[in-house]
């Protein structure tokens, strides 16, 4: 746990949340400023940076991010369309330091993003 990340701290319960899913490996929980009607973030237990960061021992825990995603899809009845995304660095909006699947859905999206 990094004591000055704001997500460390949500997994911890030291900040609230809206839990969507936890296992051993990750936690799932609401975006607090959601920009779709389902939008969730699946972060990864153990302190990442982000995408750039991550090294060759984060591999097992991207894939597992991204199936966890396709399992929240299915639950959520979204199957007909969503996204996952990283933002990764200052221009892609990526605003917390610590890895995080964003998982859009319930709309239409367009593309390419913005
Ligand atoms: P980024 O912009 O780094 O890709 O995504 C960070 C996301 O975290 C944003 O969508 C933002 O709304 C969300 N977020 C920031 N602070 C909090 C918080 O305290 N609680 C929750 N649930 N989401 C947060
Ligand atoms: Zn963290």
């Amino acid at each position: 746990m990094d004591e000055n990340c704001l997500f460390c701290k949500i997994i911890a319960g030291k900040i609230p949340s809206k839990k969507v899913y936890e296992d051993d490996k990750v936690f799932v929980f609401e975006d607090i400023s959601p920009k779709a009607p389902t939008h969730v973030l699946i972060i990864p237990k153990r302190h990442v940076v982000g995408l750039k960061e991550a090294t060759p021992e984060d591999a097992e825990i991207l894939g597992y991010c991204q199936l966890i995603a396709a399992k929240i899809g299915r639950e959520h009845g979204i199957e007909d369309g969503y996204r996952t995304v990283y933002n990764v660095g200052p221009r892609s909006g990526q605003s917390v330091f610590h890895l995080h699947l964003h998982l859009l859905g319930g709309r239409d999206m367009t593309w390419p993003p913005g």
